[in-house]
């Protein structure tokens, strides 16, 4: 048996994954339940604890749960701010679990950017690196920042919001958040599929329709050369090389950890472009220093399993 053990819990929108681990990363237990957006807050609230006693009462050693939540979260006060998925806002996620436990290690949380973060650094590429940004592309863009192994907090738990820093203010597409030609409006799989809908309409020809529109299609379709798939993956390749000169220049990191879902499906289309914009877009001093790696995907249940040993290690990995 480990010494010290530790819970993650990732709960995402369709389910929650548990693991229970070692400092080290060996998984002793895991098990998945699937979420609802129709089920109460505070079912769910007895549906995690309902799993996590039996893993309190099996193993001895447990000093710590963290929790990673899809969306913003107060992690002083324990808060989910707002998760959509989940119909959650404002619910206080850390107190709901800890009084239907029947032992009380402490609970942390985080939003899941921050946990991929902190499990990159525990687990994955960032290993050993101190200072390091974490970028992830999917339906949206996120990002995170660890300055000296702490990560970047802001104000309002809202930080690096990268996704809506313009990258076009005057002509770019409509983004939900008000502006015009965010980052997300250009990379991420929404983006995707916008730019394609618009050229579509136009009437371009194409291999892809409109009926059958999908990042997957649109992938496909690049990797045959089709010159509309090719053209909007190109854009995307830009945008995210800027994104990663932002990141290089602001924040002059050892490593620049990029991964999520659309990410790992397109980088070997988006490499070379990317790669050679984040150059031409970095002061040479910050370049020099960086290195670029793809995210190891780390399992979320065992980055929110990390989360304790971020906050108790007070810094040290
Ligand atoms: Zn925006």
């Amino acid at each position: 048996m480990a010494s010290e053990l530790t819970i993650g819990v990732d709960i995402g929108g369709t389910k929650m994954a548990f693991v229970v681990a070692d400092r080290a990363g060996r998984v002793f237990a895991s098990d998945t339940l699937p979420t609802s957006a129709d089920d109460s807050f505070d079912k769910t609230a007895d549906r995690i604890a309902s799993l996590l006693n039996p893993y309190l009462e099996a193993y001895s050693m447990i000093c710590g749960i963290g929790i990673g939540l899809p969306g913003p979260v107060d992690a002083e006060r324990g808060i989910a701010l707002h998760a959509a998925n989940l119909g959650w806002e404002g619910v206080p996620i850390r107190d709901a679990i800890s009084t239907r436990l029947t032992k009380s290690p402490p609970i942390y949380i985080a939003n899941d950017v921050n946990v991929g973060a902190i499990g990159e650094q525990r687990y994955g590429r960032a290993q050993g690196v101190a200072n390091f940004v974490y970028l992830t592309v999917g339906t949206g863009v996120g990002g995170a920042v660890m300055i000296d192994n702490r990560l970047l907090r802001g104000a309002s738990a809202s930080e690096m919001e990268i996704g809506h820093v313009s990258l076009d203010p005057v002509n770019g597409r409509q983004c939900t958040c008000g502006q015009r030609g965010c980052l997300e409006m250009s990379i991420s799989g929404k983006a995707l599929i916008a730019h394609a809908r618009q050229h579509l309409a136009g009437g371009v020809d194409t291999c892809l329709s409109s009926e059958a529109l999908s990042t997957r299609a649109i992938i496909g379709a690049a990797e045959k050369g089709d010159a509309l798939a090719t053209h909007i993956l190109d854009i995307a390749a830009e945008a995210l090389g800027i994104a990663c000169a932002w990141c290089v220049n602001l924040f002059n990191p050892k490593l620049l950890v990029i991964g999520g879902g659309l990410i790992h499906a397109t980088w070997h289309l988006l490499e070379p472009r990317t790669l050679s914009v984040l150059r031409a877009r970095s002061l040479p001093l910050n370049y020099e220093a960086t290195s670029i790696s793809l995210s190891q995907l780390v399992d979320g249940a065992l980055g929110a399993a990390a989360l304790v040993w971020y906050h108790q290690n007070e810094g040290q990995p």
